[in-house]
Order: C-alpha cells, then sequence, then structure tokens
C-alpha cells in the first residue's frame, strides 16, 4: 500500500468511512506495524501520529492539522514531569500513550488504556514500585481498583473530565424504562468510574455493546462521541445515550480529533496539506521506541 489511511475511533464520521483502519490507540500502531505503508495519513491527534513516526521511522506521516493535540500533552510541563520522575528514580515509570514523544523518552514502558492494568499489575507482581503518568484519572483508578498506591502525575484529558455524576444521576433516576447501564472510559472522573458498570478502552467499549445480551436497554456511556456514533450503529435497537457534562451539557467531543476535517484529510492524502511528522531527531526516536516496545512485546490479547 502506498499511502495509508488511518483514523482514532474519535476522528469525525466522514473520515472514518473512507480509512483503511479505523481503532484506539494500540490497535492504530499494530496496524500500522503490519502494513508497513510508505506514507501514512494519520487522523488521530499529534502524538499518534508522532509514535507512529517513531515505530516506522522510514515512513512519511502526514498530519493532517498539525493543531491537533491532546490536553494530556499541553497541560503537562515537562519539567515537572522530569522532576516527578528524578524524585522516584525508584520506580518504574508507567505512562499512557497520550504523551508527546518528549515525555515518552522519560517512561520506562508506555501502556494504552487497553493494556494498563495488565502492565501495571505485572510491574507490581515483579516487586516493583510504579509511578504513573500523565492522566490522574486513569492512575487514581488503577489505585483504586487494584489497591495500589502509585504516585500519579496532575493532567487530564479534558474532554472525559468533564463528565459529571450528579447529572448523569439525576437523569438516570427520572428514566423508568428498562434496565440502565453506565460504561466508562478509565480517563473519566473517579466517581462516575465508580458507578459504572463497565470500564474499558475504547475497544473494549464497543464491543461490550455489540456483546450486549438483551435487546432493550438504555445505555449511558462516558467517551468521546465518535464512539457514541459506532456503538449505535452495531445496536441500533438500543437507547444509548452521552454521560453528562457540567451543567448538563452534553459536550463530549475532542475538539482536536475533529481538527481532521474530511477536506484536511483530502488534502493531505493527494499531498496538497498536512504537515509531515519530519522534525523528530533520530535519538529522540531510538529513545521513545524502547518504552514503545517493552509495551508490545507483552503477550496480551
Ligand atoms: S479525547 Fe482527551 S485524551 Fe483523547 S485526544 Fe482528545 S483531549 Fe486527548
Amino acid at each position: 500500500m502506498d499511502t495509508m489511511l488511518v483514523a482514532h475511533w474519535y476522528a469525525p464520521e466522514e473520515v472514518k468511512e473512507i480509512a483503511d483502519y479505523v481503532g484506539d490507540s494500540l490497535g492504530l500502531i499494530q496496524a500500522v506495524q503490519k502494513e508497513q505503508p510508505k506514507r501514512l495519513v494519520f487522523a488521530g491527534v499529534r502524538f499518534m501520529s508522532e509514535t507512529a513516526k517513531v515505530m516506522l521511522p522510514d515512513t512519511e506521516i502526514i498530519q493532517p492539522d498539525f493543531e491537533s493535540t491532546c490536553s494530556l500533552v499541553t497541560q503537562t510541563n515537562i519539567d515537572e514531569l522530569k522532576k516527578f520522575r528524578d524524585d522516584n528514580q525508584d520506580s518504574t515509570h508507567v505512562m499512557y500513550i497520550n504523551s508527546s514523544v518528549e515525555m515518552k523518552v522519560l517512561a520506562d514502558i508506555i501502556v494504552t488504556s487497553a493494556n494498563v492494568n495488565a502492565i501495571v499489575e505485572n510491574e507490581i507482581k515483579n516487586g516493583n514500585k510504579v509511578i504513573f503518568s500523565p492522566d490522574k484519572n486513569m492512575g487514581t483508578y488503577i489505585n483504586k481498583e487494584f489497591g495500589y498506591d502509585m504516585k500519579v502525575f496532575t493532567s487530564v484529558c479534558e474532554v472525559h473530565d468533564q463528565f459529571n455524576v450528579e447529572y448523569l444521576k439525576q437523569e438516570m433516576r427520572s428514566w423508568t424504562d428498562g434496565i440502565k447501564y453506565v460504561i466508562a472510559h478509565p480517563e473519566s472522573p473517579i466517581d462516575l468510574l465508580e458507578m459504572a458498570d463497565f470500564i474499558g478502552s475504547t475497544n473494549k467499549m464497543l464491543e461490550w455493546v455489540k456483546n450486549f445480551p438483551n435487546k432493550v436497554g438504555t445505555i449511558w456511556v462516558a467517551t468521546e462521541g465518535g464512539l457514541i456514533n459506532d456503538m449505535k450503529k452495531a445496536r441500533p435497537e438500543l437507547d444509548i445515550r452521552p454521560a453528562l457534562g457540567y451543567n448538563g451539557c452534553q459536550c463530549n467531543q475532542c475538539p482536536y480529533m475533529k481538527r481532521n476535517t474530511l477536506e484536511a484529510v483530502n488534502a493531505a492524502m493527494a499531498g496538497t496539506g498536512g504537515t509531515s511528522i519530519d522534525y523528530l531527531t533520530n535519538d529522540l526516536i531510538d529513545a521513545a521506541r524502547k518504552p514503545i516496545e517493552r509495551m508490545l512485546n507483552y503477550t496480551i490479547e
């Protein structure tokens, strides 16, 4: 394949429709590694394109809209992250993949929301102390769920962090019909995660909905709206609703993912637009590859 187009679940619908592969962070890395395209247009946010460049340095990788960053990157001060790492040199630094290349070189191992539980558990079973960055909500959830005491960095996803448990409970109380469920991505606030019936990565949440055993039911979903569209397509007979944000707002759209419009993607595919991820030095690429490869070497379903 000369030019491959991949899209994250949160990309605009019309972009997902024309993509060669749609998936979550882990699936996207695995798909591009398998295909080894000469040229890759990545309809995700910039840290995803950079991660692809680290794994495929000889591939020309184009970000349709270079401003499509992520709050987990922009909220993270690199000097504070270095201090977090340096103050805890006796610990394994586990870092969520939602991080820039400059952040990743400070990690011992990268995780995605699909494999974070297993990888942290494995480190702790091996007797290692663990620190976690950059997502405060995900780290806090893992600590609570499994009884760990990892030190956790302080950045949040500005989309998931706005889900509000009180508004959600209020809406659920007013619902008198049928079975009610809440499913959530682990970037959501801890009080919402505590009431969720299922917590998982985007792929796992979609699988959960596809395999939902009943023909009726209302499911509130705490994640970005793009994935909810795929859930509705998979199970149109179910009532699938977005969880609510502050002031009851159904504002679950990632402004960064949505910058990769069909127009921007088409221009990137045609070679008339987008930005080449050609600014990473070889030293940075080599250093960032190590913690990513450590993750990929784990044998996890
Ligand atoms: S949804 Fe959140 S974590 Fe994902 S790209 Fe957007 S801001 Fe970043």
